[in-house]
Parts: structure tokens; sequence; C-alpha cells
């Protein structure tokens, strides 16, 4: 499906977090205490329908800004817009429309459901609290909603813990379809399965894009996932966007020297292994970011420019935008 028009913007968005660094940290740092820059001036669109994969290594930033997208934790900021609408000019009332709107599928499947509850009750939920079904058609919702993420309405009847991870994770993705979401954001939602399993789950995640008009926001760490399943990618590092890319220019030719060292580190079939980069050292802390280009004390081709003054995403042709002063 081709995709439409933008329906979310991410507007020059950062968030920080106060460190307490424990109890003796907090009594420390009574006054100053030490901020994470977990998301430092991200600016991105979600076009109807689109996937966009977020990638970079944990702890660059992205499940922090896949739950700002959520609206499950405000941006310190910029702006989150749906449909051009800043999330935090809302009402309560329109609150919860964007949070119906707007579904994340986390990581661990298993943690993501309540143990006690029945399938059935776990995918009925929604469909009740949002008004989305009749108490005559719920039941019947439901069942159709396990239906299309391939599991059989039987295991309406079981408990979460009587179901493999993956089943777990049709369960959490049917929760999240129940209220016609028009963005999925996936943080991590494959890396705790099997690869085999995986490779069912984002087939099921490709069948649903299919049939369903939703964009996804694709966050995981493993390159061969984003490449799957994602038309667009965006790589972060440190909190920064460094570069993004329809995903065919991405993998084909990278520009930011860490994404080519982050393609270098794949091992793939007939990929050749370039002697372009390697990473080394050490990922700085976020508690005390790099001056300049955050990648610079890991980067083979930094130059002195690259320790003083941050680089700007630029639009470097192909819709490819990249964040280095090699392309200025
Ligand atoms: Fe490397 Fe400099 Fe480009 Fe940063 S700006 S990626 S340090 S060349």
């Amino acid at each position: 499906m081709a995709p439409g028009p933008a329906v979310l913007e991410v507007c020059r968005v950062s968030k920080n977090f106060e460190a307490d660094g424990g109890m003796l940290g907090a009594a420390f740092f009574k006054r100053n205490r030490p901020v994470v820059q977990a998301v430092s001036d991200v600016s991105l669109t979600l076009d109807q329908t689109e996937v966009l994969g977020l990638v970079g290594e944990s702890g660059c930033g992205k499940s922090t800004l896949g739950r700002i997208v959520s609206g499950l934790i405000p941006a310190s900021a910029g702006a989150i817009k749906l449909d051009g609408t800043p999330h935090h000019t809302l009402t309560a009332a329109e609150r919860r429309d964007w949070a119906r709107n707007v579904q994340m599928i986390f990581q661990n499947p298993y943690a993501s459901l309540n143990p006690r509850q029945t399938i059935r009750k776990i995918v009925e939920e929604p469909l009740k609290v949002h008004g989305i079904a009749s108490a005559d058609e719920v039941g019947a919702q439901a069942d159709d909603l396990l239906e299309q993420v391939g599991l059989d309405p039987s295991f309406g009847t079981r408990l979460p813990h009587e179901l493999s991870g993956g089943q777990c994770q049709r369960v959490g993705i049917a929760r999240a379809l129940a209220v016609n979401p028009r963005i999925l954001v996936c943080d991590e939602a494959v890396s705790a399965l099997d690869v085999s399993i995986q490779a069912q789950v984002l087939n099921l995640f490709a069948d649903l894009r299919e049939r369903r008009t939703v964009a996804y926001l694709f966050i995981s760490h493993d390159l061969g996932v984003v490449e799957r399943l994602s038309d667009r990618v965006a790589v972060m590092y440190l909190g920064r966007i460094v570069e993004t890319a329809p995903k065919t220019d991405l993998f084909a030719a990278p520009k930011h020297p860490y994404t080519q060292a982050l393609l270098d580190a794949v091992p793939r079939i007939g990929w050749r292994q370039s002697a372009r980069t390697m990473i080394s050292g050490e990922r700085p802390s976020p508690l005390d970011p790099p001056s300049g280009c955050h990648f610079h004390p890991r980067c083979p081709r930094a130059t002195e420019r690259c320790r003083t003054e941050t680089p700007q995403l630029r639009d470097v042709g192909d819709n490819q935008l990249v964040a280095c002063h090699l392309y200025d």
C-alpha cells in the first residue's frame, strides 16, 4: 500500500531525565542533579500506512521516543502532532482518543498481559472500555481479532502462561488492533522471540499492513528485522537522529559513518564486507555526551570541527538526510 499524507509529526522533540544516582547520589546531588539527555532535538514524520524503522544501539533513546509518541511520557521540549494537532494542546478526553489511536506493542509479551485474565477477556477489554462493541457483539469481535492474528478462538479460554511467547505477542497485537489504531509503535516487538517465531510475527505485521490502514513506528536494534518490514529507516545515536533514508537507499549506500559501521557489523549473505568503518570504543554516557558530533570519539573520519560543531540533518538527495560534516 502506498504511504499517504503524514499522520504523525515529531517536531524538535527532546527528553531529559534527572538521574538520582541511588540513595548516595540523591544526597550528593541534592541541588544539581545530573541530567540524562535521552532524546535530543528529534524531528520525524510518519505517513499513513508507512513503516518507519527506528534503529540504534541499546540506550540510544529510541524506546523513549516511542513512549513519547504513544503519549505515555511527555516531551521536555518540542511537539508531537497527530493529524497536525499537538499532543500538549489536547484536553483529557482528547488525550484518551490519542492513546486509542497510537497503540504500543512491547518487547516482553508475557509482562504486557494480565496473568490472571483469560485471553478473551484481555482482547475484549479495550472493545468494552472504548465502547467499540456492544455486549452482544464483544465476544464475536474478540474471536475475529484472534483469528486476524492467526490464533484459533479456542485460545480465548486460556491464561497467558499457557501460551508460547509468540502466541502471547499475537494476543498483544490483537488487543492493540481492537481499537482500530492509526499507528502501532512496536518497541523491540520481536526481540524476545526465537528466530523462527520472529519470522512468523514479522509476516503477521506485514499481512496486517496490507489489510488495514495503519502506520508503524518499528523500533529495533536489529537491522535485519528493520530491513524486512520498513519502507524508510531512521538511525539514532545517543539521542539524535543521524540519518534517515528510504530502506533500499540506506542499506545499499549508507552515508553516515555510524550507519556504515552498523551495517558493516552485520554478517550478511552476499554482502561485501568493507574496510570502511568498525565502531571502536565504548558508547559514551548520555549523562555526559561528547561535544559537537556525539559520534566523534568513535568515528574514524572525525576532524577538529566534529569535536566542536554539532552537524545538522541535511538533504543529500533521494530523500536521504544525514547529520555529518562530511556532507556539508
Ligand atoms: Fe564522523 Fe565528523 Fe561525521 Fe560525526 S560529523 S560522523 S565525527 S565525520
